[in-house]
Parts: C-alpha cells; structure tokens; sequence
C-alpha cells in the first residue's frame, strides 16, 4: 500500500492532481491539509478560529495545530490504508512528525511528487481557480471550467473563490512556499524519493506519468472518510 506525498507550490495543481486520482483510481484516504483546516473554520471550532487568521494573510499556521488535525485523522483512518498527502507537510518540522508517525504504523512514504511549475502560471491558476463548497473539487474557469458555469461536475454543489485567492495574499504564500517550504525537496530527493513532474504540461500526459509512477491499482479499496 502506498504512502505518497504531493509537494509543490500553490497552485502547483496539487489539489487538481488529488481530484483526478480520486476519479481515475479512488481509494486513498486523502490528507489535504488545508481542505480540513477551511472545514475547522467552516464549523467554527476553536482549531478554526485558531487557523483562520494565518490563513487569510497567507501564513503557515503553527506546526503543532497542523500535527495535531493530521494526528485526528490517522487515528481514524484504516492503518492499512493507502495514504495521499497534499499540502502536508509544509516544514521541516512536519516531515519529521510524519515520519515518526508513519513509522509508529509500520508505514514509510513510498514516493513524493513534485509538481514543478513556473511562477508566472501560479497566478493565472489561482486567480482563476474555483472551489467546490460541498465536495471540495477545484476547477479553473478557463483550463478546466465545470460543465455548467459556477456548480460542480462532481456533486452538483456550488463554486466559490478562496479568500486567499487574490494577488496579495498569494504572493505570500508563494514567498512563505520559498521560504519554509522549498527545501523539503532536497530532503526528500536525497532520500531517493523525489519523483519531480512539469506541471505546466497538459493535465492528461501528467496524470499518465503520475499514475504510472504510482502503478496500477495501487491505491488500494475506498476508504470511509476519503477525499475530506
Ligand atoms: P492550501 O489549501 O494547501 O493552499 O492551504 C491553505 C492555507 O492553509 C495555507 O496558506 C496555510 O495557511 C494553511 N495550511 C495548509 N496546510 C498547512 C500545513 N501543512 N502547515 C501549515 N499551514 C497549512
């Protein structure tokens, strides 16, 4: 069973990648960190007050609050699982907590995907990307737009636009990305587990070369509480 990580900037395409693994395989108990911290300040629980303010200036917000969620969801989720993690970890703290608590499982990370992309597609792809306010799903409203304007082709729930979306706050994340984020690609390249892809190309030769290095079927049998 594998333990993959996706790792790259903001919108790099990671939670696109995620959505269509989800449709073209299914399976995987998915671990977007961010998803589940909107979710916290949608219900507004104390871990969401607590996050939202990092959130909408764009920040990390503390690596304990972040351990904490993921921890949550470990315990809850099948151990035999496969396990797809996007936008976790983000620092150098976090990889390590992961690693202890793969390990804790008798669980590694298996492979990383890099999704290297330009900084000057970055922008068109978060100014354009909208959200799917039940299920999640992302969607571009020009390189990927729903079949019916504004409603989601997966759930037929509502499309919205991140707060952090705009100009200001994603030249922060990306600077916080370079920042605290980068090197964890050295450290997982050294560890031979790098699998670095362009993400600038068309979705369906990505996809291939990703499925591939992933391998048929490896996700494994669908999982209650996957794709949160
Ligand atoms: P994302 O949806 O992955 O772009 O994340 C949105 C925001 O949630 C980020 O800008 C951070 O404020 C926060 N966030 C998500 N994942 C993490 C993480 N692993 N560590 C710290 N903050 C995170």
């Amino acid at each position: 069973m594998k333990v993959a990580l996706l790792l790259g900037p903001p919108g790099s395409g990671k939670g696109t990648v995620a959505e269509l693994l989800r449709r073209a395989q299914g399976g995987y108990v998915h671990f977007a960190t961010g998803d589940m911290l909107r979710e916290e300040v949608k219900n507004g629980s104390d871990v969401g007050h607590e996050a939202e303010p990092y959130m909408k200036r764009g920040e990390l917000v503390p690596d304990a609050l972040i351990i904490h969620i993921v921890e949550q969801r470990l315990e809850m989720g099948d151990a035999e699982a496969a396990y797809l993690f996007d936008g976790f970890p983000r620092t150098l703290i976090q990889a390590d907590l992961l690693d202890e608590s793969l390990a804790q499982r008798g669980r590694t990370i298996d492979v990383v995907i890099y999704l290297a992309t330009l900084r000057e597609v970055i922008l068109q792809r978060l100014t354009g990307r909208r959200v799917c306010k039940e299920c999640g799903a992302s969607f571009h409203i020009i390189n990927i737009p729903p079949a019916v304007e504004g409603i989601c082709d997966t759930c037929g729930g509502e499309l919205y636009q991140r707060k952090d979306d705009n100009e200001e706050t994603i030249a922060n994340r990306l600077d916080v990305y370079n920042r605290q984020t980068e090197s964890l690609i050295a450290r997982y390249e050294e560890k031979g587990l790098l699998f670095s892809v362009d993400s600038d190309q068309g979705l369906e030769s990505l996809m291939a070369q990703i499925e591939k290095r992933l391998g048929a079927g490896s996700a494994g049998s669908p999982q209650a509480g996957a794709d949160a």
